[in-house]
């Protein structure tokens, strides 16, 4: 049986005085969440080991948004995977689109990051999606199931057991556009597919997140779709009350 999982992407939003106040709210109200549904929380960098320090022997797991692509040294600015394991965390978003798209992360330092990241013990949040313009012309399946071979097929089964996915259509991200239920849907089966012509019967346990613009008043109707088993969280995760009725959705 694979998890139900709802992960929240801060992205390079809050102090750290704010960070931790969020998440003392999210861990006081964790326990509204039914217990089948993992809760994670992806902080900045700077808002890690305080935040550990919150969230330690509650139900809720930390995560980073991103790590480095070499294991250390002289590569000034960046955060390796040891760093994070230090920090407690046990989870970090990779591949996320404003990544890709800001900071010109490609498959290649993909696949070094997720390699290090399991490798080091982490559970990689891999994300993957299509722009407006490839959805508009029809190719987004083909987009999706190129970013998912690239990476995840480099990996074997044993790794690709510790791989979460999440599928962010470009276009829903922070702009209030989500897809909807059966685009959704359709997508995720396509990716299980994938993963499953590679990994067989594998894909069954892989946990396929949906994002973008995910909120309470939508999550009950993307998560009642048999392969979207949760959701990783934007602008919604800022709230502790919005994110924890997101988890509730179930
Ligand atoms: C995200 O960027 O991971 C995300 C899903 O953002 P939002 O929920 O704000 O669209």
């Amino acid at each position: 049986m694979r998890k139900h999982i709802v992960a929240g992407n801060w992205k390079m939003n809050t102090t750290v005085a704010d960070g931790v106040n969020l998440a003392k709210e999210v861990v006081a109200a964790a326990s509204e969440v039914p217990s089948s549904v993992k809760l994670i929380i992806a902080p900045p960098f700077t808002h890690l080991v305080p935040v550990a320090e919150v969230v330690k022997g509650s139900v809720v797991g930390l995560s980073a948004q991103n790590c480095a692509d070499k294991v250390s040294g002289a590569y000034t600015g960046e955060v390796s995977v040891d760093m994070l394991v230090s920090a407690s965390c046990e989870y970090t978003i990779l591949g996320h689109s404003e990544r890709r798209q800001y900071y010109g992360e490609t498959d290649a330092k993909l696949v070094e990051k997720v390699k290090l990241a399991i490798a080091a013990g982490l559970s990689p949040i891999f994300c993957v999606g299509e722009n407006l313009e490839e959805r508009e012309a029809g190719r987004h399946f083909d987009v999706v199931a190129e970013q998912v071979k690239n990476v995840l097929y480099t990996l074997s089964a044993e790794e690709m057991a510790k791989v979460i996915v999440a599928y962010e259509p470009v276009w829903a991200i922070g702009t209030g556009k989500t897809a909807t239920a059966e685009q959704a849907q359709e997508i995720h089966a396509c990716i299980r597919k994938v993963l499953a012509d590679k990994f067989g019967a594998l894909a069954d346990d892989i946990t396929i997140l949906y994002g973008g613009s995910c909120k309470p008043s939508n999550a009950k109707e993307l998560f009642a779709c048999p392969d979207i088993d949760g959701g990783l969280i934007g602008g919604a995760a800022l709230k502790a009350s919005d994110f924890i009725a997101i988890a509730k959705s179930f």
